[in-house]
């Protein structure tokens, strides 16, 4: 049977990002994906104009008709949009205990369009980051988050802070090899995949999703991160364009 993964993520209408990204990586690495929809995002392959949340007690509503149902075996986190959102998915996390969780802490998208309403470094780090498994930020997230622009410094102060591991992903930086940092209190663990040419929508959300996926299905976490990076390496690999602007990775591939 395929492992249920609840996602509480944002809708991007282009389809390369957000909650249409979750589905088809989880769909893919042999999960099923249920879906908490923090907010309907505007935007294109090009860029963000612009989004609105959902309604909290909608999100409530949703959550009630969900856990009085289904039974889940991980948790994916991406875009939550503002504070009051970040506390509300806190509370529903207390009430899914020892369940695995990625979190990836969604600022901005990858055009710079913001997908956050005000600051939400403080309470992603003290009520979700501390309930997580893994957390997956890329290298401008991790230095928002931790204050720290060095790689390896922003990977331990953001571990040091919520106890939990921490996932840096290099997709940002400027490197011929793109290189994921795996930083759990003292120990790092490094993974280098050759740089692709072009810019892609939604593979951090592919990858954190695909993360989830294999620890519901039972693998250390070690090994869901080497296995997810190379799943998306692949889908990269064969991504193509859409529309004009980024690409969007091949998620219909399985590893
Ligand atoms: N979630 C939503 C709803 C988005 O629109 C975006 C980017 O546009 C992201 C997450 C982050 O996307 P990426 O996986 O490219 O970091």
């Amino acid at each position: 049977m395929r492992p249920n993964i609840l996602v509480i993520a944002g809708h991007d209408p282009s389809g390369g990002a957000g909650i249409h990204a979750d589905i088809e990586a989880i769909q893919s690495t042999g999960g099923f994906a249920s879906t908490l929809i923090t907010a309907l995002t505007v935007q294109n392959s090009r860029q963000v104009s612009s989004f609105q949340l959902t309604p909290l007690d909608l999100l409530e509503q949703q959550a009630d008709a969900l856990l009085a149902d289904y039974q889940f075996q991980a948790v994916k986190i991406g875009m939550t949009g503002s504070v009051a959102t970040v506390e509300w998915i806190a509370r529903l996390l207390a009430r899914l205990p020892g369940v695995p969780v990625v979190l990836d802490p969604v600022l901005a998208a990858e055009s710079g369009g913001s997908l956050a309403q005000g600051d939400l470094n403080e309470a992603l780090m003290d009520r979700v980051a501390p309930q997580a498994t893994v957390l997956t930020p890329n290298l401008p997230e991790a230095g928002q988050l931790s204050g720290e622009s060095d790689v390896a410094e922003a990977g331990f102060a953001l571990t040091r802070r919520c106890g939990r591991a921490v996932l840096v992903t290099g997709t940002h930086d400027n490197t011929d090899q793109v290189a994921n940092h795996l930083f759990e209190g003292d120990r790092h663990h490094q993974w280098e995949w050759p740089r692709l040419p072009e810019v892609y929508h939604g593979s951090g959300c592919s990858l954190a999703s695909a993360i989830a996926s294999l620890l519901a299905r039972g693998h250390p976490l070690e090994s869901a991160v080497g296995e997810a990076q190379a799943w998306l390496h692949r889908t990269l690999q064969h991504a193509w364009q859409p529309g004009g602007g980024q690409f969007v990775p091949d998620r219909s591939l399985t590893p």
